[in-house]
């Protein structure tokens, strides 16, 4: 059998709602590690164990890993009896043959009743491998450091580790409907929802007939690839361009930019209630074009009756491409598309909208007919992994 052990933050993970986390991140890594053969995931003594029965699944299990929220870090582990005579000659037989100068020992141990300190086992293991070895003890910057993790009658040990998301296991925070465009920074901000434990729920207004497809494809795709962190998405695409020729001819140019966001605000919430969605989520960030100055930011907000999150509010464009890259989202976001709201765009989009000036708009407006007709011609996609 071959072990992975997973740490969580344990920082994250303080008073009651710490058994809540870890079975959510279980529940979540036999999703994740789905199709992977026989496996099995395990939760002891504040990490979690995960057995493989075939090493060559490694290769495949690697990067799910890394998508998993929850886990800060991950390696895979080899297992001795924790007799410290046992455990030393162990480790010097699996580290031999390693081109090792310096290295130190990081003992740690799960369970207090062992008869030796964590530093006894350091230092007893360490001289081991110095004799076997010639390699010297360095505490600051060692070439290799050999991690031991001692549980009751049995030792884990490893040398290679690898960082996880870290974050919140998918699920723990909730559902949250994520406005989804085609374009760079929704994504990014739906993943930092994510990554906070809350699964998401995508929208996404289309054009289509008056554009082509292309932006709904992009939400596809770009749902497919986040589906990774949490296994099973929902992907709703509403068609937007009606809705969007009847504001052109009802309200003055300059409004249409937010009555077009507080219609998508109203249909998202509409679909967020049946999804069990306690908040939405946008891409938006301050001041970055006409719908997002801190004055129409107030009126679009004032469409929305439940929590409306804006995970990217204080980034810039530099820092959300260079997130965007990191995510695996950035080469479909800068994909050609037509989006819905460069149709009919007014060519002097007001940047401090006037609440009263657009109630007064609204008013001749059939919102409620408007939102009711999208969400009779709305299209689910569904979307699992792995
Ligand atoms: P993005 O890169 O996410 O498209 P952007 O800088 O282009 O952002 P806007 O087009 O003003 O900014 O959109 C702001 C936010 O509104 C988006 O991040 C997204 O959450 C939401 N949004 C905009 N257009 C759409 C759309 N067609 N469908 C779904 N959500 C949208
Ligand atoms: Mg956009």
């Amino acid at each position: 059998m071959y072990y992975i052990i997973a740490h969580y933050h344990e920082l994250a993970l303080k008073g009651r709602n710490r058994p809540l986390l870890v079975d959510r991140l279980v529940q979540n890594l036999r999703l994740a590690l789905c199709g992977i053969g026989h496996c099995h995931i395990e939760s002891l003594a504040g990490r979690l164990r995960i057995s493989l029965k075939d090493a060559s699944r490694w290769s495949v299990m690697k990067p799910r890993l890394e998508s998993t929220f929850g886990i800060a870090n991950f390696a895979p582990a080899l297992y001795v009896s924790s007799n410290i005579e046992m455990l030393s000659a162990a480790v010097c037989e699996s580290i031999q043959g390693l081109p090792l100068h310096t290295f130190r020992v990081t003992a740690k141990r799960a369970d207090k009743s062992y008869p030796l300190t964590s530093v006894d086992v350091n230092r007893i293991v360490g001289a081991a491998v110095v004799e076997r070895t010639g390699a010297q003890v360095i505490l600051g910057n060692p070439e290799l450091t050999i991690h031991i993790e001692i549980m009751g009658a049995g030792a884990y040990y490893y040398w290679e580790r690898f960082q996880g998301p870290g974050g919140l296991p998918v699920g723990m925070s909730g559902k949250v409907a994520c406005l989804l465009s085609g374009g760079i920074d929704s994504p990014v901000a739906a993943y930092r929802m994510m990554k906070r434990g809350c699964k998401a729920v995508f929208i996404h207004f289309h054009g289509h007939p008056f554009v082509s497809r292309a932006s709904a494809e992009k939400a596809e795709e770009l749902a497919q690839r986040l589906t990774r962190h949490q296994y099973y998405s929902r992907l709703y695409l509403v068609p937007f361009g009606d809705i969007q020729r009847q504001i052109v001819v009802t309200a003055p140019a300059p409004l249409r930019i937010v009555l077009y966001r507080r219609m998508m605000v109203r249909i998202a919430e509409e679909v967020g209630r049946t999804n069990e969605c306690w908040a939405l989520a946008t891409g938006d960030s301050l001041g970055q074009v006409a719908s997002q100055t801190a004055g129409n930011i107030t009126v679009v907000d004032e469409a929305a009756t439940i929590p409306f999150l804006r995970p990217l509010i204080g980034m810039d464009k530099v820092e959300i491409t260079e997130h965007a890259q990191r995510i695996g989202t950035y080469e479909t976001s800068i994909q050609p598309d037509q989006d819905c709201c460069s149709l009919f765009t007014p060519p002097n989009p007001s940047t401090r909208a006037n609440l009263e000036e657009i109630r007064r708009a609204e008013s001749l407006l059939d919102v409620h007919g408007l939102v009711k007709q999208a969400m009779e011609k709305i299209e689910l996609k569904e979307f699992t992994f792995p």
